[in-house]
């Protein structure tokens, strides 16, 4: 489903993550997150190149694909620096594999994220730390557009990432969330069900003074 021209969703069935096929006018296309293994053929599906691939955090329903969809365009694979060993190792606890019963592969992290880093080229995707859901769990920012991609940091329903796993703190997850609010946002695409296709500044806001 088209969010806008250039951003595409691809909906999570059952656990897997959403997926967002990011396609910039500059000819770079990005896909924020990649779901669980079986996943691959979905995103397939709506990929015809991919230059980038971004994880929003370790969580296996978000990178379960990362290998599969590495091999099978040669993108280049970035997660925020605290994450991305795990990625990288494929740590069944800390990604959670385990808890869904799988095993991650290894696969090689291209390049790490940190604060105030951007994606590609000098605006498209700024990288918001909003550690919580776990240590190195980001939030993409498109500024131009006023998009925000929060992964499992929050999500359209009201709901806020769990913070019961490995690295989680729940102190951290409302001082992101306190952090996001400050941003100008109209777009929310979560990690997982509904997206926010307006006004959605309002409604993080408001999530803050709950
Ligand atoms: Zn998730
Ligand atoms: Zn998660």
């Amino acid at each position: 489903m088209q969010i806008v021209p250039g951003v595409t969703l691809i909906e999570g069935v059952g656990a897997n993550s959403n997926c967002y096929l990011v396609e910039c006018d500059c000819g770079v296309n990005v896909l924020v997150d990649t779901g669980m293994a079986d996943n691959f053929l979905r995103v397939k599906e709506h990929v015809k190149r991919l230059d980038i691939i971004v994880n929003t955090h370790c969580h296996y329903d978000h990178v379960g694909a990362n290998v599969l969809l590495k091999k099978e365009f040669g993108a280049k694979l970035l997660a925020h620096e605290a994450d991305a060993g795990y990625i990288a190792c494929g740590d069944g606890e800390y990604t959670c594999s385990s808890m869904f019963g799988k095993v991650l592969p290894a696969v090689e992290v291209d390049g790490v994220l940190r604060e105030g880093d951007v994606v590609f080229g000098t605006t498209g995707l700024e990288v918001v730390h909003t550690p919580g859901h776990t240590r190195g769990g980001i939030c993409l920012y498109d500024r131009k557009r006023k998009i925000l991609f929060s992964g499992d940091t929050l999500f359209a329903e009201g709901g806020i990432g769990r913070t019961d796993l490995p690295s989680g703190d729940l102190g951290a997850l409302r001082a992101s969330i306190l952090k996001i609010s400050l941003l100008d946002v109209d777009i929310l695409l979560p990690g997982h069900g509904e997206c926010v296709l307006n006004g959605a500044g309002k409604y993080i806001k408001d999530m803050c003074f709950r």
